[in-house]
């Protein structure tokens, strides 16, 4: 199969060169410098002979031949054979390869068509380009395992590889989205395409100079860009080392288990999806422990889940090595910890361990943020040591994706919650419920799930009286005594306004009603602070265990019924049915 390294064209990195095998032999059309650089990372061990056929001797087409031969002479020992397209390219070519570039007699052999001996091989086309190669320009009639193809080079003229197209020929056509008058011109050539591609014959653009606009110059005709040596091809042909391979899939295997976790997550909190997140920072770096800090400035402090998942680190955020990272923005990198006074070295004392190198990358928000940190202890392999460009340049993905995902759990948790009373709210409530109440709900859970609703009585008086400030405090107070009345079992929600709910679970209807009626006592007997005053206050309630067969919306509905009784019959009272 032939294929092209690049099919860009003289300025191009890779650029005007095809290749193809037959049998043992390596098939080279042209060799520019670019070329080179990409066969000679090839996986050549199957070819003992390299081919390069010539079609003129402009530098972006034969540039890196010398290079090829003094490799393979050097290294690779393979025979290699320049082969002209008559005997003046011929001489032009030994000119260049020995007097310019200082190839020996020996290193390669040149020959020119008419000493070629060669079951690819079937004609050489001679051709037009720049007026200075005039009698030098060639294409060819080629064959790829008995597929007839032409393969233009440079040329100005489509007319003399025409006599060779018959239906089945594949062209290999040289393109540009410039006019010259030495290369073919992308809109001139549309009367040609269409015509021969209703012939049957398949055309390959190959050397263009703007891919971009040649699409958009031909586009509606039946060309393909010329086939690049692909993904499978590269995987077999780059000289990749094992262990890049090895992290490489590592890395593949992470991101996998990464994004299944993310589609499958059902916590509240993202504790494994942030453990594979730190796996992929310490694998793609080489790090013998990894961690992800992250900066809860309200409360001054850095925390991060230990290595197994279950308990939370915690430390002041001006303390350690990640601490200063926070504070200074900056990444940190030290190959000699003991001797930074930052380090905090307790944990190695306590545990035997040796820190002998730390890179901390501070992590940021998509407003500049800093909102956490990725901190990789001990590079690997053992005594080496963390590089500034090199392995922050490696972290920045995972860093970049646990600064994403920490501050839309962030954003998630916050919009959960009610900033005035710190419960959560109304969208926290429907959250929980997808999240962790529906399986009380389901067919053949005998576990009773139970709520109340209540609210607090002449509320509006609290306002009219002390103010709305005074209310606020008043709010917030009760949500306090509300959220101290729950046990592990329990979960308290500010509905809206002076509303609470709380969702008990493996509670039936009477604990229920005995725990609001707890909770009505504690409330009428509490002094509440009020913007300076001392008030009080009482809350009714409406009690309801669960139906399954109902909706949440339905058995919400059931219990405000039984809220707006309690109000009707003189409030501060708890009613259940
Ligand atoms: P009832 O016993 O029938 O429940 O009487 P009420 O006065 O408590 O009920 P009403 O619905 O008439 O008034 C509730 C008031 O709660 C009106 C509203 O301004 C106030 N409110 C709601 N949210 C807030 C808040 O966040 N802060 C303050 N200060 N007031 C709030
Ligand atoms: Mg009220
Ligand atoms: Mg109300």
């Amino acid at each position: 199969m032939i294929r092209f390294p690049g099919r860009g064209s003289a300025f191009a990195d890779t650029h005007n060169s095809a290749l193809f095998s037959c049998g043992d032999e390596l098939v080279l059309i042209d060799c520019p410098m670019g070329a080179f650089h990409i066969i000679k990372k090839m996986d050549l061990s199957r070819y003992n002979r390299i081919s390069i056929l010539v079609t003129h001797t402009h530098s972006d087409h034969i540039g890196g031949i010398a290079m090829l031969v003094d490799f393979e002479y050097f290294i690779g020992h393979k025979e290699v054979t320049v082969i002209a397209p008559n005997k003046e390219v011929r001489s032009d070519l030994k000119f260049f390869l020995d007097n310019l570039d200082g190839c020996e007699d020996g290193w390669y052999n040149l020959i020119d068509v008419s000493e070629l001996k060669a079951d690819w091989f079937i004609e050489a086309i001679p051709t037009q380009h720049v007026s200075g190669l005039e009698g030098k320009c060639y294409g060819y009639l080629l064959s790829d395992n008995g597929e007839r193809f032409v393969y233009t080079g440079d040329t100005r003229t489509i007319e003399p590889f025409k006599p060779y197209l018959e239906e089945g020929t594949t062209l290999y056509m040289e393109i540009s989205s410039h006019k010259s008058n030495v290369h073919l011109y992308a809109p001139d050539m549309i009367g040609f395409i269409n015509e021969y591609t209703a012939k049957g014959i398949r055309i390959y653009l190959m050397h263009i100079d703007d891919e971009q606009m040649v699409r958009e110059m031909l586009k509606g005709t039946k060309t393909e860009f010329a086939p690049l040596l692909g993904d499978t091809d590269i995987k077999e042909v780059w000289s990749m080392t094992e262990s890049d391979n090895r992290a490489l899939e590592e890395i593949y295997n992470i991101s996998d288990k990464l994004y299944n976790e993310m589609c499958s997550n059902k916590e509240n909190d993202h504790a494994t999806l942030f453990s594979y997140l730190t796996e992929l920072g310490k694998t793609i770096v080489g790090a013998d422990r990894a961690s992800f800090w992250k900066w809860d400035k309200r409360r001054g402090e850095l925390w991060t889940q230990s290595a197994t998942g279950v308990d939370k680190i915690v430390i002041p955020d001006t303390t350690g090595l990640v601490g200063k990272a926070m504070q200074s923005g900056s990444v940190i990198i030290t190959n000699d910890p003991y001797s930074d006074p930052a380090f905090n070295q307790e944990v190695d004392k306590k545990t035997g361990y040796i820190t002998r190198s730390v890179l901390v990358l501070p992590v940021a928000d998509v407003y500049g943020n800093f909102i956490g940190a990725f901190q990789l202890i001990n590079k690997l392999p053992e005594g080496s040591k963390f590089n500034e460009e090199e392995d922050v340049h490696k972290l920045s993905l995972p860093a970049l994706i646990c600064g994403i995902a920490l501050e839309s759990e962030t954003f998630l948790e916050d919009s959960h919650h009610d900033k005035l009373t710190k419960l959560k709210n109304r969208m926290g409530f429907y959250n929980d419920f997808s999240r962790r109440f529906n399986s009380y709900l389901e067919d053949g859970c005998d576990s009773p799930l139970s709520m109340f609703i209540c609210d607090i009585d002449k509320f509006k008086r609290v306002n009219d009286t002390y103010g709305h400030n005074a209310g606020d405090d008043v709010l917030a107070f009760c949500a306090s005594l509300i959220q101290g009345a729950c046990t592990e079992k329990d979960s308290a929600y500010r509905w809206g306004g002076e509303e609470f709910i709380m969702i008990m679970t493996d509670t039936a209807l009477e604990e229920a009603v005995e725990k609001a009626e707890e909770l009505r006592k504690k409330v009428e007997e509490s002094d509440f602070p009020a913007d300076g005053n001392t008030i009080h206050c009482t809350l009714s309630f409406g009690v309801r265990q669960f139906d399954p067969s109902m909706t949440i919306e339905e058995n919400i509905s059931v219990a405000d019924g039984h809220l707006y009784t309690a109000k009707e019959t003189g409030r501060n009272r708890v009613i259940y049915q």
